[in-house]
């Protein structure tokens, strides 16, 4: 099967998986142990961190590990808005956000703060004045993604930084990095960017690490406690394999950034242009979105239909990402968009990877036309 779901999880890197097996064998030993197994894998860690930083040009006390950019989101959303609660309970975010921003709003709503959700445009990028528009005086945070995990479009985010901070330079502003790192270009200093999520299975490292970055000055109230790991920000005894194969993963997949855009762009391009030829689909990731991203709909076809279809042609895609695929409802971002319920049910998201040829995007056009024409004559022409 060819495998076309790198924004869900893409496969690491053979160093970063030699890393994980090394670390694990020899340093076993609990970084807050002062003997000195213990100091040597705490050794480790800085060094990681000192690695991490420098990728995202911040400084190694600026960056945090976490369980997955999930639990990133979810610190700097909820630490912010409990630490930050005397200057206001309200907070703005966009209507594209991953769940894992999206519902830790709504459950600081149930709690009282006033969250603002701003629409994107109909192709899915979020116009910068609006979300400006929302900044008031009480505004603790705004949190808006770099780019949709969904059909990824890219956000706005340096007139975004400018434009909040003009409002009110006390407002933090939190970008979830997770499907922008190692495609395009992070400029979290041009960002006016105060925290910053990654997640490392995304780039090539394992599964179950990820990264915030605290901007020096910035507090957050810790969801974890019971030890002073992290800088006091997450308690817990290091996963100290991962942290160090993710720092790995973080430095070779920024450094093989443009490498890999450029060698991917054009396989996205060709494979959109083709979609927009084939009448039944309709095209919802943009020319301009990041490079390994490309998403359409059939509507009134179910995603899951077309994705079952294209499995038993050989070809691994996903309905939407990976942390919606079980729901039955359209998607929230198709519908924010203003597209129809019919497209929202009907979406695929086809994600490349640095595995990619010209080849495989031959056979993954031709898999496609064999499924739209197999589903339309088995929907007796009606879909
Ligand atoms: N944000 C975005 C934009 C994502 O695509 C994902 C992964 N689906 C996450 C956050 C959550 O990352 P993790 O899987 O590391 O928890």
């Amino acid at each position: 099967m060819l495998y076309w779901d790198y924004a869900a999880a893409a496969p690491p890197y053979e160093e970063v998986v030699q890393t994980m097996e090394q670390v694990m064998k020899q340093h076993f030993a609990n970084p807050s142990s002062l003997h000195r197994a213990g100091t040597e894998a705490e050794k480790l860690i800085k060094r990681a961190r000192e690695v991490c930083a420098a990728a995202l040009g911040v400084q190694a006390q600026e960056i945090i590990f976490t369980s997955g950019a999930t639990e990133s989101n979810n610190l700097a959303i909820k630490g912010a808005a409990l630490q930050y609660q005397s200057r206001g309970r309200h907070i703005v975010t966009t209507e594209l956000e991953h769940p894992s921003v999206y519902e830790s709003c709504l459950q600081l709503q149930k709690l009282g703060w006033e969250i603002t959700f701003v629409a994107p445009d109909s192709t899915g990028v979020v116009e910068p004045s609006r979300i400006a528009a929302a900044v008031r005086p009480d505004t603790v945070l705004v949190s808006v993604m770099h780019v949709n995990n969904e059909i990824g479009t890219v956000q706005p985010l340096k007139e975004i930084g400018q434009q909040v901070k003009a409002v009110n330079r006390r407002t933090l502003f939190h970008v979830d990095g997770v499907q922008g790192y190692g495609k395009l270009e992070t400029r979290l200093k041009e960002w006016q960017a105060d925290l910053y999520s990654l997640s490392a299975h995304k780039v090539r490292g394992p599964r179950g690490t990820g990264i915030l970055y605290v901007r020096e000055g910035v507090m957050l109230f810790p969801l974890l406690t019971g030890g002073s790991q992290e800088m006091g920000n997450r308690a817990g005894t290091e996963n100290v394999p991962n942290i160090v194969a993710s720092a790995k993963a973080v430095r070779m997949s920024g450094e093989r950034r443009q490498e890999l855009s450029s060698r991917i762009m054009p396989l996205k391009n060709r494979l959109e242009q083709y979609i927009s030829g084939i009448p039944e689909l309709v095209l919802n990731s943009r020319e301009d979105g990041v490079p390994h991203i490309v998403h359409f709909s059939y509507p009134g076809m179910k995603g899951e239909v077309m994705a079952r279809r294209l499995e038993e042609l050989g070809m691994g895609v996903a309905t939407r990402s990976a942390c919606s695929s079980r729901l039955a409802e359209p998607s929230r971002i198709l519908l924010s968009m203003g597209r129809g319920a019919a497209a929202a049910l009907g979406g695929i998201r086809i994600s490349l990877g640095d595995n990619h040829t010209e080849e495989d995007v031959i056979q993954l056009e031709q898999a496609l036309l064999t499924a739209v024409r197999s589903l339309k004559i088995a929907e007796g022409g009606v879909k």
